[in-house]
């Protein structure tokens, strides 16, 4: 298989295995992220994809699963992704389900239409790292598109049928705009219809320029006990009726697969953790922590 470090698998998509299609982010300029620092994108050779497929045909000729790479495979034109996935339903004939993360704006060129078309294909569910729908925190970290774009992305997958997820990345705003990014977050989320919602604690890594800033004090990020506040006042006014996750924010288990169901436990939980839970443990797990 022809893989380029670093290779990101969700963990909790069950899919095995993983196909290479694209390497690298075509944005690489979130200013908390460093994962794609110096792989140039690229897409993969066909010749390579259909090697890896060839291999795949061979060891797991009834995958009925499979997720796409790298960052954000669906930047991809239409055209070059219909006969990627035609060449993986020919060598890997049992496929239902193709997976993949990818960006707001690598929708953006392709029509409704299209997508339906890509999820006759097998392209069954997306995972967008949306991390904010607030402008001013969206331009803050260079996500480089706007609440509006996350409406009209979000809802032409839906009219195509493609399942999708959206993550809140809790501190982003820092302390001068939390409230800003978690209830126009939990505002704009809750008129879409996600599978899933994902959320995760903000770290600061090294290299990264938010961590520069921060450093500077030109970003001032939120403490344990913020990051929480924060993540509470999005879950109150979030309301969408699917799984939510979260990790890298409590040491407390609030995942759950039906939220409105379990909204009300989520938020008592979070409270008490934010009033005795043990916010130092959780600040040395971040700080040993090395990439997203
Ligand atoms: S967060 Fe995602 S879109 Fe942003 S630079 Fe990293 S991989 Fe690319």
């Amino acid at each position: 298989m022809h893989f380029t470090d670093p290779v990101y698998r969700n963990p909790y998509w069950p899919t095995y295995p993983l196909l290479q299609i694209t390497q690298g982010c075509t944005h690489n300029r979130c200013k908390f992220c460093s994962m794609y620092k110096g792989v140039p994108f690229r897409m993969q050779p066909m010749d390579l994809i259909e090697q890896d497929l060839m291999e795949l045909s061979a060891t797991v000729p009834h995958a009925r699963t499979i997720q796409l790479l790298s960052a954000n495979p669906l930047a991809l034109t239409y055209d070059k992704l219909v006969p990627i996935l035609e060449m993986i339903n020919r060598y890997l004939p049992d496929m239902e389900y193709i997976y993949a993360a990818t960006r707001v704006t690598d929708i953006r060129n392709k029509t409704v239409e299209q997508l339906a078309h890509l999820r006759g294909l097998g392209l069954r569910e997306i995972s967008l790292g949306v991390e904010s729908a607030d402008d001013w925190t969206l331009d803050r970290v260079n996500k480089g598109y706007h609440a509006e774009d996350i409406v009209e992305q979000c809802t032409k997958l839906e009219r195509a049928g493609i399942d999708y997820w959206m993550t809140f990345l809790n501190g982003i705003g820092g302390k001068s705009h939390w409230r800003e990014h978690a209830l126009r977050s939990a505002e704009v989320f809750s008129k879409l219809n996600p599978k899933v919602v994902g959320t995760g604690g903000l770290t600061l890594f090294p290299d990264t320029d938010l961590y520069s800033e921060a450093s500077t004090g030109e970003f001032d990020p939120l403490d344990e006990a913020g990051l929480m506040e924060e993540l509470l006042l999005f879950v109150e006014n979030l309301d969408f009726d699917g799984r939510f996750i979260t990790h890298h924010t409590s040491s407390v288990d609030l995942n759950t697969d039906d939220f409105k169901r379990d909204k009300a436990k989520i938020v008592r939980t979070l409270r008490k953790e934010i009033d005795h839970g043990d916010l130092n443990t959780m600040s040395r797990i971040r700080a040993m922590k090395r990439g997203l």
